[in-house]
């Protein structure tokens, strides 16, 4: 049955048949399974169950000894709450790049706070210190608190932003919604997403990682209702809480992680390789190689994004601009106060994301580059 489905897939992928910019890989009802047969031997479903408890000291693990991880319905929650959290003044700017996907600035609005987007560096696609050090002294003025993110699951340059934050005393945070990988380090709070088209996916959730652990208390309250302990609520709420089952997932996934990671590095230098000597085609610095995402964003040569993208579509490739023209053009937040973009602009131009997958085949591969190739020679 196992080989019949390689086979088809195989051919599949030869043929006419699409290929998907992503193919999203759970953990199987199998790998699942026991468990769900723990949640069900112990009768606890939801509110810090022993799977919970047991899935997030081992996210935890994954730091430096002191890290507190909370887990969160999803990262955009999870980052919405750590503002609040963070008791920042209510209306005040939070720096952030307009080169990121919606749920960042989705989350500063709804915190109660005005997104003030800033372009990034055009080499590593995030956002400097000195975008926010550079800015004129009356809106630096109005800085309450800079969300750096970490493009595409990059590390990121965490060390000028703790430098940042000691020097200026502005409180960061980052976006590492996609970072499971890179990040090691919460002396930044820092969030992360376990959306299913992340790296490590449990459909949908997120979590927060800090060493700060009054922050970590603040949260955690945020999640459940303000309560802190008893029955009475201390803080105006909500409930953003995960249940054990999504926990049961993510303990699977967690159990397949170094498997996993290999398998990504292995597709992803597959698509390194067929595309050596290709210098108009820029993967992200040690991707592939240090560290692993979900996702395969290329910078190609620019306004180069959108011709590539519909020379590769008519050969049924599919590809997908993540974060849009940047975050700074979607009409929910055409009103926010911004500096000048023209590196954020000129990467909305030049930056797609190819098909990438787990278990991208080497037929795809093929594919993809074979396309891109003639998409660039022919344009
Ligand atoms: C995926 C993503 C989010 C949102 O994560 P969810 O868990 O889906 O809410 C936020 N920021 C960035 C940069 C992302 O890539």
């Amino acid at each position: 049955m196992a080989v019949n489905q390689a086979l088809l897939r195989e051919a599949q992928a030869t043929g006419p048949t699409k290929v998907p910019v992503a193919r999203p890989r759970l953990p199987s009802a199998e790998a699942v399974f026991p468990y769900l047969q723990r949640i069900d031997d112990a009768g606890w479903y939801s509110n810090f169950g022993p799977l919970l408890t047991e899935f997030e000291a081992r996210l935890a693990g994954r730091f430096p000894a002191g890290t507190e991880v909370v887990t969160v319905t999803n990262a955009t929650q999870a980052l919405t709450l750590t503002l609040m959290a963070m008791n920042l003044p209510v209306g005040g700017y939070v720096v952030m790049p307009a080169w990121t996907f919606v749920a960042t600035a989705h989350a500063v609005v709804q915190a109660g706070l005005k997104p003030w987007f800033a372009d990034v560096d055009p080499d590593s696609w995030m956002l400097r210190p000195e975008a926010v050090t550079g800015l004129a002294a009356d809106i630096r003025a109005q800085v309450v608190a800079v969300i750096p993110v970490s493009a595409f699951g990059a590390a990121g340059d965490l060390a000028a932003w703790r430098a940042f934050r000691d020097e200026t005393g502005v409180p960061v945070l980052v976006d590492a919604a996609a970072a499971f990988d890179t990040l090691d380090d919460a002396d930044l709070p820092a969030v992360v997403s376990l959306h299913a088209t992340k790296v490590l996916g449990i459909g949908e959730g997120g979590f927060l990682a800090t060493r700060d652990a009054a922050l970590a208390l603040r949260v955690r309250q945020l999640t459940t209702f303000g309560f802190q302990g008893g029955r009475e609520s201390h803080v105006a709420a909500t409930n953003a809480k995960l249940s054990e089952y999504p926990a049961a997932v993510g303990l699977a996934s967690l159990d397949a992680w170094p498997a996993d990671r290999f398998r990504f590095l292995r597709a992803a230098q597959q698509l390194r390789i067929s595309l050596i000597g290709r210098p108009e085609v820029q993967f992200q610095n040690g991707w592939g190689a240090d560290w692993v995402t979900s996702v395969c964003a290329v910078g190609l040569p620019d306004g180069m994004a959108a011709p590539v993208a519909d020379a590769l579509h008519q050969q049924g490739i599919d590809t997908r601009q993540w974060w849009g023209a940047g975050c700074h053009t979607s009409p929910a937040f055409a009103d926010c106060a911004r500096g000048d973009l023209r590196h954020t602009d000129r990467l909305a131009g030049s930056v797609i994301g190819l098909p990438f997958s787990i278990d991208l085949s080497a037929a795809e591969t093929g594919r993809i580059t074979d396309a891109l190739q003639q998409a660039l020679a022919g344009l």
